[in-house]
């Protein structure tokens, strides 16, 4: 698509001819326009045609499908692997006044009969099941008594048999094209490489379908990777200076290090929850509910939390441990900031996640191209991290798109742009170390004992071994220790050297003769000692406010949070999470425009016909109490940002189970 522009409404209504869709979208949504590509897709599947859609989480997917829903006759069915968010999805749909229902699980067998009651008489407008119960002769049986709209199939990427979400019974939705030859199929997935799509439209038997991908970029997200120092620390400042009070997730490896992190948190006056494979799923469940009911509650997760979670508000994922791939960090960083406004996505990352994931691949069951696969996985996310250019450039190019976006002013990279030294001849005593090592002794160790050798410390363990008699014992006294982990691990990320084995012993590379022979020089990153948390466009003074809140003028927060608070009320008398009654961007608006009456809220982006009519009176009420607030005349250019947003999800993954225990300590811990 043409980058992420916001389609004016004049564009949107040539487009559309002033259709019907245009007309749905006002009334049913209150939104005014469509964005990027909404609009060609809308249309095209409307007009009965097969579409497969690449779009960033918080891109505005939900509204291709469900749009077509309501402008075609019959139900829209959509397929979607997150049963647990079923019901939230289609609360949601509720209170816009949309006829949505779905069968899964969780249900017994009179809700059921419900719904299929609904369906069988066309008094559904879409209708959500589990690939898993969508393949059983009896679901088929019945979707063939009703007029079905259109076929939706959400986190599309599922069926992708070598990616993270693999679910097998994705692969029997093929059968979709051969039963409904008449009825356009969409698929839709956040997850972005080119290899993904390809085998989209080839599982799902979607040959002739047409290809939308929007733009990747999540402009709102300000991408920080920080050395790993003292990480639990770290995240408590990062939280406590930019993100005290706001919603986030925090992502950890290990079960042990999920449980731990949590209590940290919580011991130090932040609200957070555990969730992990290990928990029973009533805890799980309890916790994801939270999560979307509460305000700023933060959830430490393994990969097993996010997928689909579409809470507008996250304002922070944090990753204490280094994602796999760049694919998984950026669905997992990608749930931060759908609703547009300013969020961060934090990593801290050190030498230690480096070798062990370079042994955890290593020791894998998987087979031979398994772990070439992951390896070079692993490589682009180091590459990610150790890089001295725009981070979000880098991102993109990896995603195969626009590899000459301007650096972005939005990334630590922009933001402070990192030193470089000529780490030449470190890394050669570093590998003379490692080759001396071998040669002299036949031995082999970690990067703990290398870079002790290194420092000339007498250490019992280089006493032990007579490592004081080598000729490197001592060379590299000009650096510090923390210097030379980043030496170890920026040669780690480039290949430069590597890990073996159980104890992730140094080895050479074919790539490391070039640096002793001195044919290539060895550029390297200098290590910040206290990395800089610097915040891009906000003021100082704002860093600590809540981002909802942060960009409107002082006199209409007290005006913003009333309507939160009786939004709260809202949604603990229905049970649904604030959210679904307005987002923070909708209520920003509101306070921002100060509509006098209930036909002037209907103006106001997220307001759509049913909910003017269940909460038009209580919001005009709220602002009539405050009246003295009243902006003489309403500020014209405060609407937030529309910006596009990111993926799906990580969910069970075959090869790389959650780690029960912490990784065990390398030597040199
Ligand atoms: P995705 O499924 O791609 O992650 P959603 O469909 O949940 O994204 O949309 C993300 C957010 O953007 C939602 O809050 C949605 O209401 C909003 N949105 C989508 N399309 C529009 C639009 N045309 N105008 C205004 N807001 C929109
Ligand atoms: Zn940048």
């Amino acid at each position: 698509m043409g980058g992420t522009g916001v389609m004016t409404e004049a564009d949107a209504t040539e487009t559309l001819g002033g259709s019907e869709a245009l007309a749905t979208l006002h009334r049913v949504f209150g939104y005014d326009a469509f964005r990027g590509e909404q609009a060609a897709i809308i249309e095209h599947v409307v007009a009965g045609g097969d579409a497969v859609v690449l779009m960033p989480t918080g891109g505005g997917k939900s509204l291709c499908y469900q749009i077509p829903s309501l402008v075609r006759p019959g139900t829209g069915i959509v397929v979607s692997p997150l049963i647990a968010l079923m019901q939230d999805q289609v609360d949601a749909l509720r209170a816009l006044g949309v006829r949505a229902g779905f069968m899964n699980s969780t249900q017994d067998f009179d809700e059921r009969r419900v719904v299929e009651a609904e369906f069988l008489a066309g008094e559904l407008d879409l209708l959500y099941l589990a690939p898993e119960r969508l393949r059983l002769d009896n679901t088929l049986n019945l979707l063939s008594r009703a007029k079905i709209s259109v076929f939706a199939i959400d986190e599309a990427h599922c069926v992708a048999q070598w990616g993270h979400d693999f679910r097998p019974d994705y692969l029997a939705l093929s059968l979709l094209g051969e039963r409904w030859p008449d009825v356009p199929r969409i698929a839709l997935t956040a997850t972005a490489t080119r290899a993904t799509h390809k085998e989209i439209t080839q599982r799902l038997g979607m040959p002739t379908a047409r290809h939308f991908e929007a733009s990747f970029d999540r402009p709102n997200i300000q991408y920080r990777i920080v050395p790993k120092a003292d990480p639990k620390k770290q995240l408590l400042s990062f939280l406590r200076e930019e993100h005290a009070g706001d919603a986030g997730i925090v992502y950890c490896l290990s079960r042990n290090s999920v449980d731990k992190t949590a209590e940290f948190l919580s011991r130090n006056g932040i609200e957070a929850v555990p969730y992990h494979a290990g928990l029973d799923s009533g805890t799980r469940a309890a916790h994801q509910s939270r999560f979307l009911r509460e305000e700023g509650l933060v959830v430490v997760a393994t990969i097993a939390f996010g997928m689909g979670i579409d809470k507008p508000d996250v304002r922070f994922v944090a990753h204490l441990d280094l994602p796999k791939s760049v694919e998984g960090y950026y669905q997992e960083t990608g749930r931060a900031g759908r609703d547009g406004l300013p969020s961060t996505a934090w990593m801290a990352y050190g030498l230690q996640d480096v070798v062990q994931q370079r042994k955890m691949i290593q020791g894998s069951e998987g087979d031979e191209a398994f772990r070439r696969r992951a390896a070079a996985h692993l490589d682009s996310m180091l590459a990610l991290c150790e890089t001295a250019q725009c981070r979000r450039s880098q991102l993109l190019a990896y995603f195969g798109q626009d590899p000459n976006t301007p650096a972005c002013a939005n990334c630590d990279t922009c933001l402070t742009p990192p030193e470089t030294w000529d780490g030449t001849v470190a890394a050669q005593k570093l590998l003379s170390t490692v080759v001396r090592l071998q040669r002299e002794r036949g031995q082999k160790f970690g990067a703990g004992q290398i870079v002790d050798i290194l420092l000339g410390r007498k250490t019992a363990k280089v006493i032990q071994f007579d490592h004081d008699q080598l000729s490197v014992f001592g060379i590299g006294e000009e650096l510090a220790e923390a210097e030379w982990r980043g030496v170890v691990r920026q040669m780690l990320a480039q290949g430069l050297i590597a890990v073996e084995g159980e104890y992730g012993t140094l080895v050479l590379t074919d790539a490391s003769g070039t640096v002793l022979r001195r044919e290539r020089d060895v550029p390297l990153r200098k290590e910040s000692p206290k990395p800089t948390a610097s915040r891009s466009s906000a003021p100082k003074g704002e860093r600590k406010a809540k981002a909802a809140a942060a960009e409107l003028p002082a006199e209409l927060v007290p005006a913003f949070e009333a309507l939160r608070s009786w939004r709260g009320e809202q949604a603990r008398e229905q049970g649904v999470p604030a959210y679904v009654i307005f987002h923070d961007a909708t209520l920003r608006e509101i306070v921002t425009v100060w509509p006098t009456s209930v036909k002037d809220l209907g103006g106001i982006s997220g307001v759509g016909e049913k909910k003017l009519t269940t909460y038009g009176e209580g919001v005009i009420g709220v602002l009539a109490s405050l009246g003295g607030a009243t902006p003489a005349a309403p500020p014209t250019d405060n609407r937030p940002a529309a910006a596009p947003v990111p993926a799906a999800a990580v969910g069970s993954d075959p090869d790389w189970p959650e780690l029960d225990q912490e990784p065990e300590p390398e030597d040199w811990m």
